[in-house]
């Protein structure tokens, strides 16, 4: 945390504070520029105004005298070329002492430490720009282009203004000031120019203009500046002077010129705007610095009026599967913002998206707690809700590859909403992708994904069921005996290995009328009616051959399992564990287990051996010649281990385990 050397109460000396750790380290990368594009940092700086002034007109709906007597709200780039400053200034909510120290001093982004570590990592520039880039660097953008930052704020509502500065070597100074106006006042003493390495002159009002046109034409605020031009000089008749010569005499004219078009990007047509214009509202909106990966333009008109304008980010955030990430839409209201980051307007399974929202239906004087019990905030989540499943469709439809990025950035978080929305679950499983034992012409590489839809279609004529595994990982799945059959007979088998795709399945008993089944549970009958009958016959032959010995065994092993049963699903391995139709699977257990503080009690599962295996003949041998031979009961857990260890369960005894395999190894010899 930043360290106080000294108090301002005590001395009229300017505090100097040291900057938090990490935002030294993130200072010293954007120093030490990693952007070609150093221009962006006025995109920043006038974004930040921006906010400002947003959360200003907020908070005077419910306190007027925050405005004082200076209610125009803008933002104004002063420049002095021979003083080589640029001041970007706004009337906006400023800060407090505590706020400046909060904000500025500290980066309060959660995910910063990780960023920090992977950065120090990356190896090459080119990667380390890559990673800043999702994470924005926001006002320390300033330090690529200027020697020294000073920031002069004052809290709207309070009397106390601060100096900030800092040269960006690890520490500033902080001391009380005194401003007429509220907001903040921002002066950068810019570095030389130097074109080659993206930086220009930003005291030329003309490289200004530019630079706002490509980044900030959106903000709904003017952002002014002086422009100086040449008139012809009148006489007292309104004449033009003439010189001698016959020139017209000038004069010149200092004046204000809004250097933004400043209209509301979700209210113009499609049409008319950019993608580039997209993308920089996007940023604006979203603080994360890479293109957006879609966007979602929505107007509703009927009973109730809004218009949306929604994007797909194209990387997940560091935070997404943080408790206190922040998610949420920004709110307005006949385009006053209410609320930055609302969270009820979608679900909590899509707060990958970000974006507005623009009411003309809500009162722009509803507090925060009418808000969210507002009856047209429950209308519009549910229309944006379904907006947003059905864009997702459509690009699944028809842009395959954009869908795939979606879904390597997303999948996960999108998956949560099987087992939370139901009334969307129909619109929600055929978005889904899952990895799969198919492969594309029976090559060995790597599992492919696979859709349900894509899934049915692959289906054999007798099969009725989606089946499916869930494991931790797709090597431990694929290596489960539990497989065997399946794979032997051309089955395909959805591999389930993220966590959240237990919950998932816990949720959905079928899709399209086939439902889902787990491979490590119940039964198995598979194949013709035909093959069924027959195997059915085997097995019943079987049951008789080893009714005796399969007693025996569960006798041995009755403190583990249930029941020891001949097994359908086996083809080379000699047993496999399985659970009854609606037990937990072990992989939830495993889950279950890792969670602090559950209880998970221990379930007995059962035993299947494969009635073909030589170890069953042999054992059969064995107990046909003494039903109390004592290896008997060393085969029952060296089996039952052994069938953990396939499904990457504990053994509950470990060390016998491992005598006797050792034991095994000697006699083998
Ligand atoms: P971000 O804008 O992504 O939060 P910044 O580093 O750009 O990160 O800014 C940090 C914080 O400093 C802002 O969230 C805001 O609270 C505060 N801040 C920055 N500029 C201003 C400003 N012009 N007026 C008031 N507060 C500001």
């Amino acid at each position: 945390m930043a360290a106080t050397t000294q108090s301002p109460e005590k001395t009229k000396k300017p505090e100097t504070h040291e900057f938090q750790a990490e935002t030294r380290q993130l200072l010293d990368i954007v120093i030490h520029s990693l952007y070609s594009n150093k221009e962006i940092f006025l995109r920043e700086l006038i974004s930040n105004a921006s906010d400002a002034l947003d959360r200003l007109r907020y908070e005077a709906l419910e306190n007027q005298e925050l405005l004082e007597d200076d209610d125009t709200l803008g933002i104004r780039l002063e420049t002095d070329p021979e003083a080589r400053t640029l001041t970007i200034s706004d009337n906006g909510v400023g800060m407090s002492h505590d706020e400046v120290i909060a904000n500025i001093g500290t980066i309060a982004k959660s995910g910063t430490r990780e960023l920090m570590a992977q950065i120090r990592e990356a190896k090459n520039p080119e990667a380390t720009a890559e990673l800043i880039g999702q994470f924005g660097v926001g006002f320390y953008s300033a330090f690529m282009v200027a020697n020294e930052v000073e920031l002069v704020t004052r809290r709207a509502g309070t009397e106390e203004a601060w100096r900030w500065k800092s040269s960006g070597d690890g520490a500033y100074t902080l001391e009380k000031t005194e401003i007429p106006g509220r907001g903040t006042r921002i002066t950068l003493k810019l570095k030389a120019v130097d074109e080659d390495n993206g930086l220009g002159d930003f005291t030329d009002t003309h490289v200004l203009r530019g630079i706002v046109k490509r980044h900030s034409d959106f903000v709904a605020y003017p952002i002014l500046t002086k422009e100086s031009r040449q008139e012809p000089k009148k006489d007292e008749n309104g004449d033009e002077i003439k010189k001698e010569d016959g020139e017209v005499e000038t004069l010149t004219v200092i004046e204000d010129v809004t250097l933004n078009s400043m209209q509301p990007i979700w209210t113009r047509p499609e049409s008319g705007v950019e993608d580039s214009e997209y993308a920089e509202f996007y940023r604006h909106i979203s603080h994360d610095w890479t293109e957006p990966l879609d966007k979602i333009l929505l107007h509703a008109e009927g009973r109730i009026e809004y218009r949306a304008l929604l994007f797909l980010p194209s990387k997940a955030p560091f935070d997404l599967f943080y408790r206190d990430s922040q998610h949420g839409l920004r709110l307005y209201v006949k385009r006053v913002m209410i609320k930055e980051r609302f969270e009820e307007l979608l679900p909590l399974y899509l707060r990958f998206v970000k974006g507005v929202v623009d009411s003309a239906d809500l009162p722009l004087n509803v507090s925060r707690e009418m808000v969210q019990q507002d009856r047209h905030i429950t209308q519009m989540r549910k229309w944006l809700t379904k907006k947003v499943l059905d864009h997702l469709a459509l690009v699944q439809k028809t842009d395959e590859e954009k869908y795939q990025t979606f879904w390597r950035e997303f999948g996960k978080v999108l998956k949560e909403g099987v087992s939370m929305d139901f009334d969307n679950r129909e619109k929600i499983l055929p978005l889904l992708y899952f990895k799969s034992s198919h492969t594309e012409s029976g090559e060995e590489e790597a599992p492919n994904l696979t859709s349900l839809n894509q899934y049915i279609e692959r289906m054999k004529e007798d099969q009725e069921e989606i089946y499916y595994l869930t494991g931790d990982s797709v090597a431990q799945v694929e290596s489960s005996p539990h497989l065997e059959a399946f794979r032997d007979k051309g089955y395909e088998v959805l591999y389930l290995i993220d966590p959240v795709d237990e919950i998932m399945v816990q949720s959905v008993s079928d899709f399209e009328d086939k439902a889902l089944k787990s491979v490590g549970k119940g039964t198995v009958d598979l194949g013709s009616e035909e093959e069924k009958k027959q195997a059915e016959e085997e097995l019943e032959e079987s049951k008789k051959t080893y009714e005796e010995l399969m007693k025996k065994l569960q006798t041995l092993l009755d403190e583990w399992v249930k029941e020891v049963r001949l097994s359908q699903r086996l083809t080379k391995s000699p047993a496999c564990l399985v659970g009854s139709e609606f037990d937990m699977s072990p992989h939830l257990e495993r889950l279950l287990r890792q969670t602090e503080g559950a209880d998970v009690p221990v379930q007995k599962r059962i035993l299947e051996l494969n009635p073909k295996h030589t170890i069953l003949e042999k054992l059969q041998a064995r107990f046909d010649e003494n039903e109390d031979d004592p290896i008997l009961a060393d085969y029952a857990h060296l089996l039952f281990g052994h069938s953990l260890l396939a499904e990457g369960s504990e053994l509950p005894d470990p060390s016998r385990f491992n005598q006797l395999v050792a034991q095994l190894m000697t006699s083998g010899l």
